[in-house]
């Protein structure tokens, strides 16, 4: 049995297996695919001491870094089951898809999250080329430019409030026939002259000349014709679902499905810890998983060290 099993190998679940790997004691890794939403990130700029790498490059980097240490990696594996230990102290299993049963005194859940896309046609294509999901991380590439942010709830409306800051224009997208964002944002939101609201609208295609984008076209639900808007960037804010959907019967989530954590990246379970975009942590970054991934696997060794001697 693993003294710490690590679930989920982005940056938060990397910190995690390095860290406990560091106290010397047994480290687990299984993740459904090493790197996680950092494989699909094309320029980081905003990795503290870091001025500029790229994702696939920092995952390299996290994989080196992890197997540095004497940590069991086990890359493509989809965990689909967790059962807690029935008595303090005792072992958690995690089932995995491929019927292997994984057993371990401590573990640290970090699957991270997914943007939830738009599935119209370009936004696979022109993804880094223009779609962006990230406003604090893509923000700046767009200085100067005309972008569009899709979704009126509070993500949306922070997104288009921060983005107006620093691009050209920015012009907001709402299905609905109003925003749904917190009255107080939208305030602040209609008090900036470079945003145009645009509601009722469904997005219906990313327009883009084959190397980035340079539109998109969208339609009026409530007379049905088609619109389009020339710009070089489109950032969709409908969502970031938690890769929690595995343990609704085993740890306490939210309204929102994120793992809930008390400041030390404990959950409801005792044993069990949480950290990075799964977990109900605010801002969804690097430098954030990977501290909370850090804080979780001393939080675990500390846990560990005052279970009675078996
Ligand atoms: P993730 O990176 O999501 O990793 C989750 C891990 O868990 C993966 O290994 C996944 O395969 C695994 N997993 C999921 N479910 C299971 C399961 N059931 N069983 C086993 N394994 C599972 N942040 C920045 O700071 N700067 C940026 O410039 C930046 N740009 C971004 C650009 C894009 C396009 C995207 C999508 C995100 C960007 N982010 C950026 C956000 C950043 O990538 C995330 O905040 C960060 O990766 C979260 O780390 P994590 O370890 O919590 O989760």
């Amino acid at each position: 049995a693993f003294d710490v099993l690590v679930v989920g190998g982005g940056p938060a679940g990397a910190a995690a297996a390095i860290y406990a790997a560091r106290k010397g004691i047994r480290t687990g890794i299984a993740a459904e695919r090493f790197g996680g939403q950092v494989l699909d990130t094309m320029a980081i700029e905003n990795f503290i001491s870091v001025p500029h790498t790229e994702g696939p490059r920092l995952v390299a980097q996290l994989e080196q870094h992890v197997k540095d240490y004497d940590v069991d990696v086990m890359n493509l594996q989809r965990a689909e089951k967790l059962i807690p230990a029935e008595r303090e102290g005792g072992l958690h299993e995690v089932r995995l898809a491929n019927g292997a049963s994984l057993k371990a005194r401590t573990v640290i859940l970090s699957t991270g999250a997914r943007w939830r896309q738009l599935g119209v046609p370009g936004e696979e294509e022109y993804r880094n080329k223009g779609v962006a999901y990230c406003p604090h991380c893509d923000g700046p590439l767009y200085k100067g430019k005309r972008v569009a942010v899709i979704g009126g709830g509070n993500s949306g409306v922070e997104a288009a409030i921060d983005l107006a800051g620093i691009v050209a224009h920015v012009t907001l997208i709402e299905f609905d026939s109003e925003l749904r964002a917190d009255a107080v944002l939208q305030r602040k939101l209609a008090s900036l002259s470079n945003v145009k609201i645009i509601t009722s609208a469904m997005t219906t295609e990313v327009l883009g000349d084959g190397t980035k984008v340079t539109g998109l076209s969208y339609k009026d639900r409530g007379k049905g014709e088609l619109h389009q808007v020339e710009l070089e960037g489109i950032f969709v804010q409908i969502g970031l679902v938690p890769n929690t959907e595995w343990l609704k019967d085993s740890v306490a989530l939210s309204q929102r499905g994120e793992i809930e954590v008390d400041h030390r990246g404990a959950t409801s379970q005792p044993g069990i810890f949480a950290a990075g975009d799964c977990t109900t942590v605010p801002y969804k970054q690097i430098v954030i998983a990977m501290g909370e991934g850090s804080k979780a696997a001393l939080s675990a060794f500390d846990y560990m060290i005052r279970l009675p001697a078996e």
